[in-house]
């Protein structure tokens, strides 16, 4: 019997996987919640008027992994592993039950670890599960003229892009840590572009912030920081996610940040592997291990494991780390590595930067970024910002990176033109390939 734990989008999608490699073999999900499979962006959708009801963003149905054979138990907490008797603790309704497994597939993903100031308060919120977000929209429809959300990444500002749609004259306030917003997402060049649209929504923005306290009465919150205190109705975290490694500390290797120690197909011991956002994967261009919590990443790990375990042992993965965010009507598309990643590089990492427009007459402008590796020419990465729908191009950009081209082999790669469809004769990723060769003003 195969047990996952998490049936999320990693747990989900290998039990799919493994169904589709193996019609006969048992499969069985426990998974806490009451649902499988809640996109946290729900919120963001639901305050943007895109969606009627926060259930509208669970992505899969009990009734259709059940049709496929898939067992699958909700408000069931797995409590504790215990790899030598090949058995875990099963909480349902207050009962606890005892589980074997053959083998285990651990998909328990990642959480909004509570801030250590947080404590003792009830004005903060957070976004990740259907339960957090069903408490932050409750507040939200009630008495509330100011938010303050803590993060300027991109979950930060993807809020309180939506915050601002939902209430025009909500009085919102981002309060970030770094020096700039999006500082470790993106390049300065499309941080700074997102952060001029952001001032336009009348949004204040605070960087360099160290938070000290939180002090509340009844109807407010008073947050202080090295910069002054802030008073808000309402405070959301947008932090970064962290490994869910709880039930896993006594069973298996963590790294020192939480993730789980694994091999190239997400194995962390004979009879366990490890999936999604509990894993540090490797970055595909520079071959360096990151945290990268993404849905698209999270599935593909369930795709390896699901195959090697059927006895294939055909697939690995590295990833692109490729996605699309949206802000305060700016698109951004990114893939692959950065500047800020030489860090980990044994070779310079050149940038080039500018803006191109995009087919079409009166079309807006797209800011492009790459990154691009000194010695031998290879692309690295590519980031893409406009207030145009450019998300199709996140696939195009990841097919760069992994397909290792050089800024030649851009300059000159032929995309189509045809005059019915958005096409320009020159693509802007021939045209700062070219820049890259050419324009030293831009690198
Ligand atoms: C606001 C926000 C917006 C995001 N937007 C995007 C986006 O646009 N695109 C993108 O690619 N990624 C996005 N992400 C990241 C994405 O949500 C995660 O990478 C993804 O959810 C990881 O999937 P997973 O299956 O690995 O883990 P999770 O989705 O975290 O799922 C883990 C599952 O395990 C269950 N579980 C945990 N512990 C136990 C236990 N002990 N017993 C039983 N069940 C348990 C949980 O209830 C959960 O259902 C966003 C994240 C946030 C917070």
């Amino acid at each position: 019997m195969i047990v996952i734990i998490g049936g999320s989008f990693a747990g989900v999608q290998a039990a799919l996987e493994l169904r589709r490699l193996n019609k006969q073999q048992k499969i069985v999900i426990y998974e806490k919640e009451t649902y499988l499979g809640y996109v946290p962006n729900g919120l963001n959708e639901f305050l943007k008027g895109k969606i009627n009801s926060l259930e509208e963003a669970i992505l899969y149905d009990v009734a259709e992994l059940k049709s496929k054979q898939i067992d699958v138990h909700l408000g069931s907490e797995c409590t504790f592993v215990d790899p030598a008797a090949k058995e875990l603790t099963i909480v349902k309704a207050g009962q606890a039950e005892l589980v074997s497994y053959d083998q285990l597939i651990v998909a328990a993903g990642s959480i909004q670890r509570p801030l250590a100031l947080e404590q003792g308060t009830n004005l903060v919120y957070q976004t990740k599960t259907l339960a957090d977000a069903q408490q932050t929209l409750d507040k939200l429809q009630g008495d509330v003229s100011s938010v303050a959300v803590l993060g300027g990444g991109i979950i930060g500002i993807e809020l309180a892009s939506a915050l601002r749609q939902f209430k025009p004259e909500l009085q919102i306030t981002i309060l970030e840590k770094f020096d700039r917003l999006l500082e470790l997402a993106v390049d300065e060049v499309i941080s700074s572009a997102i952060t001029e649209k952001l001032q336009e929504s009348n949004i204040q923005l605070h960087t360099g912030i160290d938070f000290e306290s939180i002090h509340e009465d009844a109807q407010s919150a008073c947050i202080r920081t090295n910069e002054g205190s802030f008073k808000t109705d309402m405070i959301i975290k947008a932090p970064n996610l962290e490994p869910n490694h709880q039930i896993l500390e006594d069973a298996i290797t963590l790294d020192i940040d939480g993730s789980s120690i694994v091999n190239r197909n997400f194995q962390a011991e004979d009879s366990i592997y490890v999936l999604g956002d509990l894993l540090r994967l490797t970055l595909m261009p520079i071959k360096e291990k990151f945290y990268m919590p993404l849905i698209n990443n999270s599935v593909r790990t369930a795709l390896v494991a699901a195959d090697h375990i059927s006895g294939k042992k055909e697939l690995t993965f590295e990833s692109t780390k490729t996605n699309v965010f949206a802000a305060f009507g700016m698109t951004v598309v990114r893939s692959g590595a950065q500047k800020r990643n030489e860090r980990f590089t044994s070779y310079h990492i050149n940038k080039c930067n500018g803006v191109y427009s995009l087919p079409g007459k009166d079309s807006p402008q797209v800011y492009v970024v790459i990154f691009v590796r000194e010695d031998n020419h290879q692309i690295l990465g590519i980031q893409a910002a406009s207030e145009a729908d450019i998300s199709p191009f996140a696939n195009l950009f990841s097919l760069v990176i992994r397909g290792k081209l050089t800024v030649e082999e851009l300059a000159t790669h032929d995309f189509f033109f045809h005059a019915a469809y958005p096409s320009k004769e020159t693509h802007c990723l021939n045209e700062i390939a070219l820049d890259y060769l050419y324009n030293e003003e831009k690198r």
